[in-house]
């Protein structure tokens, strides 16, 4: 089976879907499903849907749903990332598709104080979401934030354990050691490309989160990002 299709909850009815359009030109017309075809239909909120299809038009798809598993390629708990925007929408993009890939349940675009960008452009980044999302083989779309300064955010989740991937100065614990130890939800903050300022460090250690390091090397944003998920989602799958 190749890809997985999208369709919003609001979509499914009584054992039925319909896919919206640009999922059926791609089922129809691009993958030349027909009716009487299985096909995996991901609602974005847990569900993964085996659906027969019944009818395949142009523009609209309908199919019954056969059978339903939840929770298709999900982690265990939680893993809130929050990153520094960045200057370069295409790095930031990247780095939004693999998040997905590799699990990530919440994204968060964090303003800090030496951010050169304030924006994202939250429907495009959803739209590489949802790709990604069907791509992997997940049910769940991640939450994807409004932007938010740093503060914002070490408030907003309290039950999960805080880290601020930080490249320099005393105190820090290695980041697999802070993963060792928890099988719950995380948060991760990681810096922009000017990195996050003594100030905010203070403000992230005074709201009781960890300071980690990802190693000797000075990584470029996206690059510890993605380092520190997926060393996150490998100590869990060693711990399962
Ligand atoms: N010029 C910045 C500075 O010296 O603070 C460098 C920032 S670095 C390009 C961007 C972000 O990646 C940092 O704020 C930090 O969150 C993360 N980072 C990069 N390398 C890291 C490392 N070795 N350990 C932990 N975090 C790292």
């Amino acid at each position: 089976m190749t890809t997985a299709f999208y369709a919003p909850p609001d979509q499914f009815r009584q054992g039925r879907v319909v896919l919206p359009p640009n999922e059926t030109r791609h089922a129809v017309r691009a993958l030349r499903h027909r009716a009487g075809d299985e096909i995996v239909v991901v609602d974005g909120v847990g569900g993964w849907h085996h659906v027969r299809l019944a009818q395949t038009g142009q523009d609209q798809a309908l199919g019954t749903v056969v059978r339903s598993k939840r929770e298709v390629g999900e982690p265990e708990a939680p893993l809130v990332l929050a990153v520094g925007v960045l200057q370069k929408r295409g790095r930031y993009e990247t780095l939004v598709e693999k998040a997905v890939e590799l699990g990530v349940t919440t994204l968060v675009p964090l303003v800090t104080e030496r951010a050169e960008r304030h924006h994202i452009r939250q429907d495009r980044l959803r739209k590489i979401m949802v790709a990604a999302m069907k791509q992997c083989r997940r049910s769940r779309l991640p939450t994807l934030t409004t932007p938010r300064s740093l503060a914002q955010v070490l408030v907003r989740y309290p039950r999960l354990s805080a880290f601020c991937c930080h490249e320099s100065g005393t105190g820090r614990q290695a980041l697999v050691d802070a993963v060792r130890a928890r099988t719950a939800g995380m948060l991760l903050a990681v810096g922009p490309e000017g990195g996050f300022t003594p100030r905010e460090i203070d403000l992230a250690r005074r709201a009781g989160a960890g300071l980690v390091q990802l190693g000797p090397r000075r990584l470029r944003t996206e690059t510890a990002a993605l380092a520190a998920t997926s060393a996150v989602m490998l100590e869990r799958a060693r711990m399962l």
